[in-house]
This record gives structure tokens, sequence and C-alpha cells, in this order.
């Protein structure tokens, strides 16, 4: 199994190959396919086991499908994580497979940090938002960006979210995103809570887990 034989677009398999991945860890060989076909995804996953890289290549490949960016457009795809340390990892990771594609642009968008920055980010316009759930629904509200494009979710961690109080605010955003969408949970753990969380938003979900 190697990232050629996955139906990549050519500039995500050239950043692929500069961030020197050789092949796929055993969650992207499982994940990255299924994602591409566009199925919703429950993955038992721990830190360390490739589990960004599994979500954020076919979400960017999603995203570069989409019709181009306009001035004020909201994003395509949102991942929600727990903790800003893990949104900005996320981030980081993402746009190392963007590196090819120009003018592609994400947003992190987290609390304990200057708003004014990150509304000027979300209404110049963005593919992919990573942010932490309170201050998604901030900016939400405050009207800087909007969930009417978004056809692609990821939650990231959605058992320590939980722990964190964040149920609330995740369900407030899934349950406001147009239809069709594709949604994909990761958590470590599957608690009862995750669980019921995935039988509510998730549409037949292939299991992944390493
Ligand atoms: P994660 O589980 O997403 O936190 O990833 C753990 C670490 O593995 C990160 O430092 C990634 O950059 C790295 N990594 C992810 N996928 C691969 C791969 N296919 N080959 C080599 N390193 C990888």
């Amino acid at each position: 199994e190697s990232f050629e034989d996955m139906e990549l677009k050519r500039d995500i398999l050239a950043d692929i190959k500069f961030r020197e991945y050789d092949k796929p860890s055993p969650i992207q060989a499982q994940a990255i396919p299924v994602i591409l076909s566009g199925r919703d995804v429950l993955g038992c996953a721990e830190t360390g086991s490739g589990k960004t890289a599994a979500f954020s290549i076919p979400m960017i490949q999603h995203a570069l499908n989409q019709a181009p960016l306009r001035q004020g457009d909201g994003p395509f795809a949102i991942v929600m994580a727990p903790t800003r340390e893990l949104a900005q990892q996320i981030e980081t990771e993402a746009k190392t497979f963007t590196r090819s594609s120009k003018g592609f642009r994400t947003a992190i968008i987290v609390g304990g940090t200057n708003m004014s920055e990150q509304r000027s980010m979300l209404r110049g316009g963005v593919q992919i938002v990573v942010a932490t759930p309170g201050r998604l629904i901030d900016h939400l509200q405050q009207g800087n960006t909007n969930l009417a494009r978004v056809s692609f979710v990821v939650l990231d961690e959605a058992d320590r979210m939980l722990d964190m109080g964040f149920e609330p605010q995740i369900r407030e955003v899934l349950m406001n995103l147009p239809k069709p969408h594709q949604t994909l949970l990761f958590s470590a753990t599957m608690p009862v809570e995750v669980e019921a969380l995935a039988a509510d938003y998730l549409n037949k979900p292939v299991k992944v887990k390493v």
C-alpha cells in the first residue's frame, strides 16, 4: 500500500513526498481510501498513529474539489479539537499538505488569543477552519464566518472534548451543518457518551481501529 495508489491529486502527493512520508501508517492506509469515497468514519486511534494526516489529506483533497474561494466565504471543512495546542498541531500539519496549492487558506480559531486577528482571517475567506468548539461558536455568533458551505467535519479526540464539557457546542455546530456533509469522529477511547454522539451524527460510519 502506498500513497501513490490512493487516487490523490498530484499536488497533494508532491506535498506528501516533500514531507518525507514514505508510506501510509496503518490508520492512514485504512482511513484515507474510505474518507475519499465519501463515507463517514468512526476512528479509534491514539496520538502518534498518524491520524492527523489520515483525515487532513482527504480533507484537503475535498476542499480542492470545491468551488474557488471568494472573499468572505465560510469554510468547506471544519476540524474541532479539545485544546489550543492540538488545534495548532493539526493546522500546522494540515498546511504542509497545501504547500503546492497556491492561495489555499486555513484558519486556526482558538480561545485565549486575539479575536480580531482571527476575525480578519475568517472574513477574508478560508477553505479550512481548525477550531476549539467554544471559540468557533463565538465567531459564528458574531457573524465572522458561517457554516453555509461546510460539507466535511472532523471531531478529533472526541473523548477529551466531551470530558472538557464541549458537548453542547459540538452538537450546536453539527446540528446546524448543511446537508449532505461527511462526518469523521476520532477518539482514543469509546465511552458511551462518544458512542451516543456518533449514533446521533454519523451516517453508517466505517469503523477504523489501530
Ligand atoms: P499524529 O498521530 O497525527 O499526532 O502523528 C504522529 C507523528 O507521526 C507526527 O509527527 C506525524 O508528522 C508523523 N507521521 C504521520 N504520518 C506519517 C507517515 N506516513 N510517515 C511518517 N511519519 C508520519
